[in-house]
């Protein structure tokens, strides 16, 4: 929480826009996963993760997909999670909590 100063929605947008580009450059670590180390690409997805709650700006459903809601790892198909396209719809099995999530028919096709 603050220290009791509101009211500088200049200041709260700075740091949203700070927060936005932390977020930018921790996706280019997710979206290239295989050319960094599993820590690294583990801990970024965390950092989005909390840095959009923190800041209450959420995520990007582009990246959203790629983080798992059940232990906000990264989602790697073939390496941390299954991924299955059953009627339009996307079946997504965590391999690390076993958590399964489902999208669509309107999943993001990008
Ligand atoms: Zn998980």
């Amino acid at each position: 929480m603050g220290r009791g100063k509101r009211g500088r929605p200049r200041a709260a947008a700075l740091r949203r826009k700070r927060a936005t580009a932390a977020v930018e450059r921790l996706s280019e670590i997710l979206k290239s996963p295989w050319s960094h180390s599993e820590a690294s690409v583990t801990q970024a997805s965390k950092q989005m993760w909390s840095i959009g709650q923190r800041h209450r700006i959420g995520l990007h459903s582009d990246h959203r997909i790629w983080i798992c809601r059940g232990c906000k790892g990264p989602i790697r198909p073939g390496i941390t999670a299954r991924i299955r396209i059953r009627n339009g719809r996307r079946i997504t099995t965590c391999q690390t909590c076993g958590r399964i999530s489902r999208r669509g028919p309107d999943f993001p096709k990008r």
